[in-house]
């Protein structure tokens, strides 16, 4: 079947690396390079920003003369297996990989393979912005490395080993997703060089690297994904330059062209379906090459309606420090702050709408920075307008927070989002104190053991049966009002039905969970703490160490008790000033376990509470409490 699928490959690759000669002008790309370069003349932060790119590719170029040849890894094996940092890319030391927070030195494959990766990764973007610098200043240092670079890919293309294990193949690089990002780098860098470049230049490198490489990429296509949104941005910029209609076609209305993964990827409410925040701006990131260029050409664009959605949606999900909820594969502490590049895209494309003004919120009193600055945002920007302080409902992702002065509950009932979905219908996050207190940790790297614990049941806050990992289902939204939402965790067990039911005030959030089932179980709801626990209201004794249930083996140190009534959990948080009360009730007597377990990264620790009763049906009813005395019985008397 491999041997076949390759053979395919080589055929598809051969049969197509001839067509006719390429454009003497591909037109534009969506850069306005006389605005780009007045805004270095006029500006402080745009002097600054091209000031930063030609040091970097000075850098580059004296650490790098050439790409290494030899094998890539996946960067996702690039993390400490002892606590989940990403270890320190060093360019003099091929074969010396460290970890930042526990010292650990790693070498050897697959890290050295990843170490290359970086390299590519690395020259790739110093030659981006040294093609960029051409367009800018027309001096020629920069053309001449861009020129350099991009036929050494072209002689050393077929050099390169088909190779690959995780998602698709690549050549260059370990997988068709990187294989493509390098691909769309290039090819707008090779755009910006292109009026300069000889006819034989040009062809040397799209008959050398870039179409047998998109069409490499574009034969692994078919689904309507991140992965396969970077195959067309590659494809469709090669297409465009090659003069090749039937790559642009296919990258653009195909059936999982650019126009298709945004109506069918984007949900009503602006956020992609995948259903993480670092995977919906990674969509984002692989849609605006294309859809630029695209525009430019003045290729018909209906139908990408919720392209400036997408933008929106992460504006109304963010608390309100800019904390991004790290939801399913998501990574942690991402924040709006960080996400000025996206909003820059967004400000040039929608000049006239609010995004310029919450651009400027964004960056607050900060400087303006990034390549993406110079080349699509306005030139000056317009006053800050303030995030949204409301609670939001996201019907079609199916997350609601519900907010106010001193907190935001978080409450994820959606449905199902593919691989990168952690099962975790009725998860709840929580923000207090000016931070996140009760999180989703998110992901690490995928490449080690850590991951399994990222994404596991007990990792989460909600109801685990039997130890058991959910379903991929949908859940169900069964009321919503800005201070109380409840849902339903659908068929997430088998034979069991799950409801939770916030609500939020000033002092407290209520949170009601009720399990109901014709047999037996052990139900299981678990709360994460970024604190320790002070005061415990019942007796602890030691327990045994969990060994059954999908990430239970990462609780540490359990302790247990017997509760009849209520029991009462007092923190004291991390990170900053504050405390947190977790009170936990219900008729039917149950037990209370309390340990530590770890964040992410690794080397911080939380609090883990999990009450534990074996019955057909239980109720919960907790409250959170972030100042005052806990009341438990809010959410019924509220009604
Ligand atoms: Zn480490
Ligand atoms: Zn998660």
């Amino acid at each position: 079947m491999r041997r076949l699928w390759m053979i395919a490959l080589i055929l598809t690759v051969v049969a197509s690396s001839t067509w006719a000669s390429p454009p003497a002008d591909p037109g534009g790309r969506g850069v306005d390079w006389a605005q780009a370069r007045a805004k270095i003349e006029q500006f402080d932060w745009a002097k600054r920003i091209a000031r930063d790119m030609r040091q970097e590719v000075e850098r580059t170029r004296r650490q790098f003369v050439h790409p290494p040849l030899g094998l890539t890894g996946w960067w996702h094996h690039y993390y400490c297996a002892k606590d989940a940092h990403r270890l320190t890319f060093d360019p003099d030391k091929p074969t010396e990989h460290v970890c930042p927070a526990c010292g650990a030195v790693y070498s050897g494959p697959p890290y050295d393979d990843c170490w290359r990766s970086q390299v590519h990764a690395t020259i790739c973007r110093a030659v981006q912005y040294a093609a960029v610098l051409y367009r800018l200043t027309n001096e020629d240092t920069y053309l001449d490395y861009v020129r350099d670079i991009l036929l050494w890919y072209a002689d050393h293309y077929t050099d390169f080993e088909v190779h690959g294990e995780h998602a698709g193949k690549g050549r260059i690089r370990s997988q068709s997703l990187d294989e493509a990002t390098q691909l769309v780098t290039l090819a707008q860098a090779c755009w910006d060089a292109w009026p300069a470049l000889s006819q034989a230049d040009r062809e040397r490198i799209l008959n050398g690297y870039f179409v047998p490489d998109a069409r490499f990429i574009h034969a692994q296509t078919g689904a309507i994904h991140n992965i396969h949104s970077w195959h067309n941005a590659a494809v469709g910029l090669v297409g465009m330059l090659a003069g090749d209609a039937s790559l642009i076609e296919q990258a653009v209305d195909g059936p999982f062209g650019l126009k298709q993964q945004i109506a069918k990827g984007t949900r009503e409410d602006g956020f992609w379906y995948e259903g993480s925040v670092g995977y919906h701006f990674y969509t984002i990131r692989s849609l605006e090459p294309l859809y630029l260029a695209a525009r430019a050409r003045g290729l018909d664009l209906s139908g990408t309606e919720k392209f400036e959605r997408m933008y929106r949606a992460p504006l109304r999900m963010a608390f309100p420090n800019g904390e991004l909820p790290a939801n399913n594969d998501g990574w942690p502490g991402t924040n709006l702050s960080g996400m000025t590049p996206y909003y820059e895209v967004a400000a040039g494309l929608w000049p006239q709408s609010d995004l310029p003004a919450y651009l400027a919120t964004l960056y607050g009193s900060r400087s303006r920075t990034g390549l993406d600055a110079l080349l699509y945002g306005p030139a000056p920007l317009p006053p800050a307008k303030p995030l949204g302080a409301d609670s939001v409902l996201f019907e079609d992702s199916g997350i609601a927070i519900l907010r106010n002065a001193a907190a935001n509950a978080y409450l994820k009932f959606g449905p199902y989002g593919g691989g990168h979905d952690h099962r975790d219908r009725l998860n709840l996050i929580v923000f207090a104190h000016g931070r996140v207190v009760i999180p989703d940790i998110g992901t690490s790297g995928y490449g080690i053991g850590l991951n399994r614990w990222f994404r596991s049941p007990a990792a989460h806050n909600l109801l685990v049966v039997d130890g058991g990992v959910q379903a991929p289902c949908s859940g169900e939204l069964l009321a919503y009002a800005a201070d109380r939402v409840h849902a339903a965790a659908g068929p997430a067990y088998r034979g069991v039905k799950i409801e939770r039911e916030l609500h939020l005030d000033d002092e407290a959030l209520a949170d009601h969970v009720t399990a109901r089932a014709d047999a037996e179980h052990t139900y299981d709801l678990f709360y994460h703490v970024r604190g320790t626990l002070a005061k415990c209201s019942v007796p602890l004794a030691p327990a045994e160490p969990f060994t059954q249930g999908v990430g239970y083996d990462m609780l540490q140190t359990p302790r247990r008790g017997r509760v009849d009534g209520t029991v009462r959990l007092e923190f004291t948080l991390r990170d900053g000033p504050g405390r947190l009360v977790l009170a936990c009730r219900s008729e039917t007597p149950f037990e209370v376990y309390t340990g530590t377990c770890p964040d992410n990264p690794a080397d911080q620790q939380m609090a883990f509470v999990m009450v534990r009763v074996r019955a057909r049906t239980v109720t919960w009813e907790n409250s959170l409490l972030w100042a005052g005395e806990p009341q438990t019985t809010q959410a019924r008397q509220g009604r």
